[in-house]
């Protein structure tokens, strides 16, 4: 065993004490802002661990360990008790606010997850429209009739689901027909040079007017510049989410954040 493979080890092995422990996961915000009227109009959780040895560690070093595994079931329920207490205290703010929570195939394919985020809901009063779940890997989902049956069972529901990291990979546009979702986020790498580059320009411009065309919300990941919000905007790209904004923050700087956005 090397370094590398050792502390991947001790990562997956040390999840469940994590999840039970109390105070090493915890969740930052990030604001999603409306790229024409500037107001925050959503937050997305994302996911940190303060391990006692490794110290930081960012999802993506954890995450894909575990992401096709049952380990993931507790911890997107721990994140989704989390955001509902989180839809809560907007409420309680006096700014409702989305907040977006990442799930997995192996969640979706899961038969007790849809049970379980209701019951959330109940138990705590949520409307399900404050929710929104961000999907990946939507063409293995659309091969497989339990993820597929989970989300259309969300959205009717009022669930909002979003998929994510649009166009990081190879993408059978022809599948968009058929997606069960209300909004499509498009990945850094799509976006990250249209600034500066005629030819992903010309790219995003079509593909934003096609998804327009489809209806979905659509939602820019990423943003580090102003050049590349004005392009946004001008190709009619509804929000926008980036460095650029803010990065991922605490909760009580986004709830300030969220209220100073409503008063401007
Ligand atoms: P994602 O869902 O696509 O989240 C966006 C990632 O991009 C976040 O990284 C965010 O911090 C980063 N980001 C935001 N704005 C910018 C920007 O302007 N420039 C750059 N370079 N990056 C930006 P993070 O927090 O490290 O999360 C990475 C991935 O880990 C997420 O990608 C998501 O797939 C996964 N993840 C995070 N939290 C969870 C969780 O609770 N559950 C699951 N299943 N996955 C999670
Ligand atoms: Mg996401
Ligand atoms: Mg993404």
């Amino acid at each position: 065993f090397d370094q590398d493979q050792r502390r991947q080890l001790a990562l997956t092995h040390g999840l469940s004490a994590a999840l039970e422990s109390d105070d090493q996961l915890y969740l930052l915000y990030q604001p999603k802002i409306d790229l024409h009227s500037g107001k925050m109009v959503g937050v997305e959780a994302l996911m940190r661990w303060k391990h006692p040895v490794y110290g930081e560690v960012p999802p993506m070093d954890f995450i894909p360990l575990i992401s096709q595994t049952t380990l993931i079931n507790p911890l997107t329920c721990w994140v989704i008790r989390e955001a509902a207490r989180v839809i809560q205290q907007f409420e309680a703010a006096g700014r409702p606010t989305v907040v977006s929570v990442n799930v997995t195939t192996t969640n979706l394919i899961d038969e007790a997850f849809y049970d379980d985020l209701l019951a959330i809901l109940q138990a705590q009063q949520i409307e399900a429209s404050l929710l929104e779940v961000e999907c990946l890997e939507m063409e293995e989902l659309l091969k497989d009739p339990r993820a597929l049956n989970t989300l259309t069972k969300l959205r009717a529901l009022g669930v909002r689901v979003a998929l994510d990291d649009f166009g990081s990979g190879y993408s059978n546009l022809n599948y968009l027909r058929r997606i069960p979702a209300d909004v499509i986020k498009l990945d850094r790498a799509l976006i990250s040079d249209i600034a500066t580059d005629a030819g992903s320009r010309a790219i995003v411009f079509r593909l934003i007017q096609m998804l327009n065309h489809f209806g979905f919300e659509i939602v820019a990941e990423g943003i580090e510049d102003q050049p590349t919000v004005d392009l946004l905007k001008r190709y009619n790209c509804h929000t926008g989410q980036g460095y650029f904004f803010y990065r991922p923050l605490k909760l009580a700087d986004a709830i300030e954040i969220s209220q100073r956005s409503a008063a401007s």
